[in-house]
């Protein structure tokens, strides 16, 4: 059950209503009504307030607004970037690394970026997983005991109901082996109402819990998303972050510096740098490894140690997380960047991830 209780109801959720809340311009309705029709749209009152219409490169309406080049699929880009899919062993759960797994409970979201890896799963029709998936994701995760942490992602599931969240907690507590809880969210921020007594508390349901927030600009760290995050220190929830690398957003030392120093104001660790995941449509986001990886090293000179995340990369294809330095990645004369799993396996990255990335 998702809880429609905070602002989601005015959440402008098609290119009309963009139109007229003035986000977008007319003559470019009837294109992106195409790019509506294949990928999903919400913006949240607390998103929109934070656009700048003045400004035709606003850093957050790059993140949440429909763009006509997301129609564009390139042939390096796909469905599943990261792998997931091998990895499902019953709907709703991800299990690549043995002492964790992803448990997905819900595909939908407060908001729908537009640069997202499972931008192809996710939307209001994606679904919140039946009770007989979620037995069947449960009973999995009970019955493999190498796994020590699950990580709620989605989908967001700070969008499900505190009910539906404190029972799911309660759940993965009476199963002896899961040691913690990992949520992934981006409500916090895009929708700080739903951040309430009632949420917090069922968040303490379970076993001890992690908020991990994804964040990719200062200026979405408003008043509101602060006292949100101060709601859920109050209940000692740890607070980290991760931030996804994305052209024409946060590209930049100064933009990078702004959002690293905001959050370590906010008492949230930056934790993950990521690459962007090639998934369709998302071209216009890329920023070339070379680049990224000295923006990451020039971070060092410009902030203190505890407010520099990891720089990170999904293999494409399934292979893993693995941080983007040396001795993991590091480029090889002639076949680009030469990339080691977790498991200690080469690869090559492929062009797209690499070296036509190096090009933009
Ligand atoms: S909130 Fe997360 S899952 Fe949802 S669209 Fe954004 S990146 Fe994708």
């Amino acid at each position: 059950m998702l809880d429609g209780s905070s602002q989601s109801s005015r959440t402008l959720r098609d290119v009309s209503s963009l139109l007229a809340a003035g986000l977008i311009k007319a003559e470019d309705a009837p294109s992106l009504e195409r790019v509506g029709g294949r990928y999903a749209i919400a913006v949240t009152p607390a998103v929109a307030a934070l656009i700048d219409r003045s400004d035709p490169k606003d850093p957050i309406a790059a993140q949440y607004l429909p763009h006509i080049e997301e129609l564009v699929t390139r042939p390096d880009e796909a469905a599943d970037p990261t792998g997931d899919g091998p990895h499902s062993p019953v709907r709703g759960v991800v299990h690549r690394y043995p002492d964790r797994a992803l448990l997905l409970p819900t595909l939908a979201c407060a908001v729908y970026c537009r640069f997202c890896f499972r931008r192809d799963q996710v939307g209001p029709e994606g679904g919140t997983l039946t009770e007989t998936e979620l037995d069947a994701a449960l009973s999995y995760i009970a019955a493999t005991p190498a796994i020590r942490e699950v990580i709620l992602t989605g989908g967001d599931p700070l969008i499900l109901s505190a009910r539906r969240l404190a029972d799911l907690l309660r759940r993965l507590a009476a199963i002896s082996h899961v040691e913690t809880v990992r949520v992934h969210s981006r409500v916090p921020l895009a929708d700080p109402a739903r951040i309430t007594d009632a949420l917090t508390a069922a968040l303490t349901a379970g076993p001890p819990l992690w908020l991990l927030l994804h964040v990719n600009h200062a200026r979405e760290i408003s008043a509101p998303a602060l006292a949100a995050l101060d709601r859920l220190r109050c209940r000692g929830i740890p607070l980290l972050a991760q931030t996804v690398l994305l052209a024409g957003v946060n590209d930049g030392p100064e933009a990078l510096e702004a959002l690293f120093r905001a959050l370590i104001r906010a008492r949230v660790k930056p934790h993950y740098l990521h690459l962007l995941d090639p998934a369709p449509g998302t071209a216009r986001f890329r920023v070339p490894l070379a680049r990224a990886r000295a923006l990451h090293a020039g971070l060092r000179g410009r902030l203190p140690g505890h407010a520099i995340p990891t720089l990170v990369l999904d293999i494409p294809g399934g292979f893993g997380k693995v941080e983007a330095n040396a001795p993991r990645l590091f480029p090889s004369p002639d076949i680009g960047f030469v990339v080691i799993d977790p498991k200690g396996e080469a690869h090559i990255l492929p062009p797209g991830v690499a070296a036509e990335t190096e090009s933009g």
